[in-house]
């Protein structure tokens, strides 16, 4: 689903052939990475600072649990969606005790 929505975008946007090319390459490379199953050193979650990229031991637990990780190549709306939801936690526990 998530590539024939990228394929989707990329035709309404007309983008030029090499973009397409590029695109759908690095896709692919991301997906196949996710799905599998290793975490090798070479492998762009391992290389990217800050743990931006996510990769397969994420990937697996959003198939399992269908509740985390989210974003299929990039954490940083996981990131903050957790960030806001800590601090929903927070803000609800606080408004508990002065009730
Ligand atoms: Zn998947």
């Amino acid at each position: 689903m998530l590539v024939l929505n990228a394929a989707l975008c990329l035709k309404l946007t007309r983008a030029h052939p090499l973009v397409r090319t590029t695109f759908t390459a690095a896709e692919l490379y991301l997906l196949i990475e996710n799905h599998s199953g290793y975490s090798l050193p070479f492998f762009l979650c391992n290389a990217a600072p800050f743990g931006l990229v996510t990769g397969a031991r994420e990937h697996a637990l959003h198939h399992q649990l269908g509740t985390v990780h989210f974003a299929a190549h990039f954490a940083h709306f996981d990131w903050l969606l957790a960030r806001f939801l800590a601090r929903g936690k927070r803000s609800t526990s606080s408004d508990c005790k002065v009730a």
